[in-house]
This record gives structure tokens, C-alpha cells and sequence, in this order.
């Protein structure tokens, strides 16, 4: 860490700050250059809070050098590749895994139905919300158990793999009998509790990222996953809040190419709640795959006129197939494939 001074040789501050960092951290540091108006704390400063020393009088600027989250680091190692349940791995350089079903498990037909044409397009994971985080109360909040009943059941029957959501820590107790990985939602990504929850699981974990959260956010939000022994995290971009009204989400497609020097974590896109449309779902996606993507996740619907919740953004049987045909195509310029 680097703090820096406004005024040159201001002993009495550097004094100050020379003790608070080894008192209250044991930290210790020295003052660099001519003008005595920098102080170079090394080593580990996750455990400092900057704006401690960005708030005091006299100090110009605070730079942690080092970032406040280590297990996720990227100087950890290169890449983790993430297993589901024997059937795919996300984060295998040449592989595209994507992950599609309803937004909502609403009955066995509905959802047969979606397993059995996504399935046939050579999609392995099933998705599908039985606990739904809904903005308003009155909106239709998911199945619940009944909906985790299903997905099991339907999965079974086409060798795929169950994504769902948990939305609070009693449920993943649930989620966790039925599903293959579990879901927490970009509303939760900062339920600490929920985080902690997870991070006992021995199911990987999407972590989607949070209507605003920054990537330093997310990525702490993941070291909570790690720091409580689950290393199964896979993060997942779906768009984020900006001033911008036409599309749902502004989907940030630069943070692949951020993150991928930040992290070792896989990374996936989430196009149908970024844009909102389903029209728009597909040029998305495949713009996902071009930044590198290491899976897509998308909503589709037999009818999506009839779904209880995001039909404007489900792809339709024949949007989906014209979908999986751009990420393949986009998957194959890239020298990738769909998994
Ligand atoms: C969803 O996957 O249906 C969902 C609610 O996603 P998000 O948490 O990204 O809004
Ligand atoms: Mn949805």
C-alpha cells in the first residue's frame, strides 16, 4: 500500500500513520523519496481499510497496490476449471457450456418440453428457478420444493444437469438435495450470510454479479465462496444498472477481459436478462463468446407469452435454435466449441 502525502516532511503524520498501520495491524512502513511525502507499507494490506488513511487531513491519495482478495486472485493460479457433476467443466479454455431452460419451473409439461428441444441442440445443463427473487410481492415466486422436484425429474431424463436458485440460507439446505450447482442471484450477490452459506457447499456455485456491483465487489463476494472452502465458484456477467433505458441491463462485456486478469475463475453471460428482449438475446450471446466466455446461460420457453415470469426475454423453440447456431458459429471462429 501507498499512501501519499500533501505537504513534504509532515512528520507528525507520518508518525500518526506509521503507528495506526502497526498498531492496528501490524503493519510495518517506511517513508520513500526526497520529499519524505510517501509511505510504502508492503505486504499484505487486505485487511486495511483505505479509507481510514484517504480520510485524514493532509493525506493526497491511498493506492492498496495489492488487491483485498487473495483466494480468487489470479496470482493464485492461471485458471480453475470447474467440474458439474461429471457431466461438463466450465473454464476449460476450448469449451463453450451452455446452460438454458425457463426462468421459471411453472409445470412438468413446460419444462419437458424445454428440456427436450434445448437438450436436443446438445445443451447439457438444464436451468430453471424454483425459489424466484421477484421485484414486486404479488408476482408469481416459484414452485419451491415441487419446482426442484421437477427439474430433478426432467434432468434425469435427458442426462442433463440441474442449475437453480437458492435465495437465502434455509433453502440452500433444500436446493442442495436436487440441484448440481446453485444459483445465487444478482440480488444476493452481497447476502453475506447467504455467501458464508454457500461456501460450505460441495456444490459449485454461479455467482451472478449484483445490479451494481463494481468487479472488485463481485470478486470479494466470491472470496467469501472460497474463504469458507468452496472453491467451485463460477461468476456469471448478466448486466448491470446504468442510465441507460432502452435495454434491461447494460450487459459489460469488458469485464471478461477484466476479470480473466483479475481472477482464475471461470466466467459466463447471462444475455436474456442484460437485454431484456428476446429479439436481442441471440447477437448477445454470441458477442459473449467472441469476448471468451467460457458458457452462456439463456432463458427459453415453449411459449414464452404464457411464462409467469421474463417471457419478453425467452427465446422461443426456433429463437433458441437460431441462437445455439450463431454460438456455435462464433464458438467455431474462435478455434472454440460448444461443450
Ligand atoms: C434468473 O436467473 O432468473 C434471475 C432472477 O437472474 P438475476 O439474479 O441475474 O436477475
Ligand atoms: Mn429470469
Amino acid at each position: 500500500m501507498l499512501i501519499v502525502l500533501q505537504k513534504k516532511n509532515d512528520q507528525d503524520l507520518i508518525a500518526h500513520i506509521q503507528d495506526l498501520l502497526k498498531r492496528k495491524h501490524n503493519i510495518d512502513s517506511h517513508v520513500i523519496g526526497e520529499n519524505q511525502r510517501v509511505i510504502a507499507a508492503p505486504g499484505d494490506t487486505s485487511m486495511v481499510d483505505i479509507a481510514t488513511f484517504e480520510n485524514m487531513d493532509g493525506v493526497a491519495s491511498v493506492d492498496r497496490v495489492n488487491r483485498p482478495y487473495k483466494l480468487v486472485s489470479r496470482e493464485q493460479k492461471d485458471r480453475s476449471v470447474i467440474p458439474i457433476n461429471g457431466t461438463c467443466k466450465l473454464g476449460a479454455r476450448k469449451e463453450i457450456v451452455v446452460m438454458a431452460g425457463p426462468c421459471s419451473v411453472e409445470s412438468e409439461e413446460q419444462l419437458d418440453e424445454t428440456a427436450a428441444y434445448v437438450h436436443a441442440h446438445g445443451v447439457n445443463i438444464l436451468r430453471g428457478g424454483a425459489f424466484k427473487p421477484r421485484t414486486g410481492p404479488y408476482a408469481f415466486n416459484g414452485l419451491g420444493e415441487i419446482g426442484l422436484q421437477l427439474l430433478r425429474k426432467v434432468a434425469d431424463k435427458y442426462s442433463m444437469s440441474v442449475v437453480t436458485e437458492a435465495m437465502n440460507e434455509k433453502q440452500v439446505d433444500l436446493v442442495e438435495e436436487y440441484a448440481d450447482c446453485i444459483q445465487i442471484g444478482a440480488r444476493n450477490m452481497q447476502n453475506y450470510d447467504l455467501l458464508r452459506r454457500v461456501g460450505k457447499s460441495s456444490k459449485p456455485i454461479l455467482l451472478k454479479r449484483g445490479l451494481a456491483a463494481t468487479l472488485e465487489e463481485w470478486l470479494l463476494a466470491a472470496e467469501y465462496i472460497l474463504a469458507g472452502g468452496n472453491e467451485n465458484v463460477i461468476l456469471c456477467e448478466r448486466g448491470i444498472r446504468t442510465f441507460e433505458q432502452e435495454v434491461r441491463f447494460t450487459l459489460c462485456l469488458g469485464s471478461l477481459p477484466a476479470l480473466r486478469e483479475m481472477t482464475h475463475l471461470p466466467i459466463i453471460v447471462d444475455p436474456s436478462h442484460a437485454a431484456g428482449k428476446a429479439r436481442w438475446v441471440s447477437d448477445c450471446a454470441m458477442a459473449a463468446v467472441a469476448v471468451g466466455a467460457d458458457g452462456i446461460i439463456i432463458e427459453t420457453h415453449p411459449r414464452p407469452e404464457e411464462a409467469l415470469s421474463d417471457g419478453p426475454q425467452s427465446l422461443d423453440p426456433e429463437q433458441f435454435a437460431e441462437c445455439m447456431n450463431g454460438i456455435r458459429a462464433v464458438s467455431g471462429a474462435m478455434g472454440r466449441s460448444v461443450a
